[in-house]
């Protein structure tokens, strides 16, 4: 894992992906009030237009890793997440 620079753009519909949250998010006064202003990960917005996130991200992406497509980050994160769960019968073919 590294520490990677997020650059998240807002989509067409005014959206990005929102590490905090998980979910895709409008990217208006009310994210970057009441999450971003407070988020460990922030590292700058411009309202709208974009927002910058640092975090230890356990995919192999680029640094800074750029998004337009907030929706394919969403999948792509979740698809992180499967990896690094193990089964849920994991334990149970273990001691089988
Ligand atoms: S700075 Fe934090 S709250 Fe704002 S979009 Fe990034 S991860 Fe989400």
């Amino acid at each position: 894992m590294a520490f990677v620079d997020h650059m998240n753009y807002a989509n067409a519909a005014g959206n990005v992906y929102c590490c905090l949250r998980n979910k895709v998010v409008s990217l208006d006064d009310a994210q970057l009030k009441t999450y971003c202003q407070g988020c460990k990960m922030f590292r700058g917005a411009e309202p709208g237009k974009s927002v910058q996130c640092y975090w230890n991200d356990s995919r192999d992406v680029s640094d800074p890793h750029i998004v337009y497509e907030p929706q394919l980050e969403f999948k792509s994160m979740q698809k992180r997440k499967l990896r690094i769960s193990p089964p849920a019968d994991a334990a149970e073919s273990e001691t089988a």
